[in-house]
């Protein structure tokens, strides 16, 4: 896999349901955490590495039995309110300080279709927030105060840069 970084318009995208719960959307899922976990992150939305489809995976704990799987995930109910420098595997040595709600009770399916429902706190409940807006192409930098968006509007243009000389046709070859 690989990560997808921004202004990437791929990361600006509502992604659709996932309809089919099939092996290749566990084995979706267990690539997205190898690749979570080499880029040291606790939580990795679809569209952050082109699966273009409502699934997310978040491990706060770094332990194996803190991974958890969501997909088609809705937030039922928010509550209280939690501000704290976050970072996006997207958005490589951005931090800003973001609101976000304290808790947040979450429904989702797990990637056998089967659905759950969970109450998250602090750091989990920031994490599933952050995931969640990728979903809808929402991203953190939109969330960001004018202040701090001045302050990385460096490290910005530089992805910018970096992405339109990625995208940039390759230079012809002369020929003889
Ligand atoms: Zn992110």
């Amino acid at each position: 896999m690989e990560l997808v970084l921004y202004p990437d318009p791929r990361l600006s995208r509502r992604v659709k349901p996932v309809r089919e719960f099939d092996a290749a959307l566990a084995e979706t899922a267990r690539e997205m955490f190898a690749e979570m976990y080499a880029q040291k992150g606790v939580g990795l939305a679809g569209p952050q590495v082109g699966i273009m489809q409502r699934i997310m995976v978040i491990n706060c704990k770094g332990e194996p039995d803190g991974e958890i799987v969501f997909v088609n995930p809705e937030i039922l109910t928010r509550e209280g309110e939690q501000v704290g420098e976050e970072g996006c595997l997207s958005f490589p040595d951005i931090l800003a300080t973001i609101k976000r709600a304290m808790k947040v009770t979450v429904r989702a399916q797990d990637v056998t279709g089967k659905p759950f429902e969970m109450t998250a706190e602090a750091l989990l409940s920031r994490a599933i927030q952050h995931e969640l807006d990728h979903l809808d192409g929402i991203l953190f930098t939109t969330l960001m105060s004018p202040a701090e968006r001045a302050q990385n509007a460096a490290r910005l243009k530089a992805l910018e840069r970096a992405f339109a000389e990625k995208s940039a046709p390759a230079p012809r070859v002369r020929s003889r």
